[in-house]
């Protein structure tokens, strides 16, 4: 083992985890320590380089959470939303950077990391791309600089194995919306319109999702007002950018105060 920032990824068999482990076995500013799957999953107890079609690497898949997070300084986590809130405090006990990937957690999961994040660094982000940081970003400013005659609308596309809807950046891009028209997104928010819904209510902010193939994370922010529509738009081509996104979070928070923070904080923007 080097001096590097030694990384643990959870939920190693899954897409993004396996993402991840390519990645940071390819990079020289950190190493992977310690690789997570749940209590009953076939690839525990197997080299994690060999698991995922490659050659052996020293690192066992295990399901122990505490002794793999007490031997790193950073916990990347693209996992479900029971088992990121129970990696929060075990990360947090262990001092460790937690980077959550993982969406659909709910506001009462936000606040259990939220706790955690008074004993260590925790980055959180519904997208980890520099491209959907800047988009959010920019349809902030769009939503301050129009009026509600401009209907605000988020429509997202993702493969066909996704669980949760609207998407994690689908939802980070309305909250954007919502802070630029200084509203609270929870009292204008309109998802899954379905049958006789009645006419749109001037200053929602609208959610559309689409489901199907291998699309990797496709998203619209449409303006639409009488006579003219602006549309900001982010189409991923490759899951590694969300990876490295997440890698480089893991080594910015290796300095930092606790707290919980985000992509935008990461990537100064
Ligand atoms: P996936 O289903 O392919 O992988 C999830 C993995 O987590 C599985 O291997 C599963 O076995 C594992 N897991 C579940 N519970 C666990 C536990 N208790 N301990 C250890 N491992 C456990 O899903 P995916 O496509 O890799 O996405 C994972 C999450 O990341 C989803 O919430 C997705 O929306 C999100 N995601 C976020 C971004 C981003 O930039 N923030 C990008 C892509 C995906």
């Amino acid at each position: 083992m080097t001096d590097l920032p030694g990384i643990v990824v959870t939920g190693a068999s899954g897409r993004m985890g396996q993402t991840l482990i390519k990645l940071i076995g390819d990079s020289d500013k950190a190493q992977l320590v310690a690789a997570l799957e749940r209590p009953g999953h076939d690839w525990v107890g197997k080299d994690v380089g060999v698991a995922i079609g490659g050659a052996a690497i020293g690192v066992t898949v295990t399901d122990d959470p505490l002794p793999a997070f007490a031997q790193a300084q950073a916990v990347i986590d693209f996992t479900s939303p029971a088992a990121t809130v129970a990696f929060s405090e075990l990360a947090a006990q262990a001092r460790a950077v937690h980077v959550i990937g993982t969406t659909g957690l709910t506001d009462e999961d936000i606040e259990t990391i939220g706790h955690a994040a008074h004993h260590a660094v925790v980055v959180r982000a519904g997208n980890m791309s520099l491209g959907v940081n800047l988009l959010t970003k920019l349809t902030r400013m769009v939503a301050e600089a129009l009026d509600e005659d401009f209907d605000i609308e988020v429509i997202e596309a993702h493969h066909h194995h996704k669980v949760d809807a609207p998407s994690g950046t689908a939802l980070m891009l309305g909250e954007a919306a919502a802070q630029g028209r200084g509203v609270s997104l929870k009292d204008v928010r309109d998802s899954g319109r379905d049958g006789i819904t009645g006419a749109r209510k001037r200053g929602d902010i609208g959610f559309s999702a689409i489901r199907g193939g291998d699309i990797i994370g496709e998203h619209d922010v449409m303006f639409a007002a009488p006579g003219e529509r602006i549309v900001l738009r982010h189409m991923a081509t490759d899951r590694a950018l969300f990876a490295r996104g997440a890698i480089r979070a893991a080594l910015w928070g290796q300095d930092k105060k606790p707290g919980h923070y985000d992509m935008m904080d990461v990537l100064g923007l």
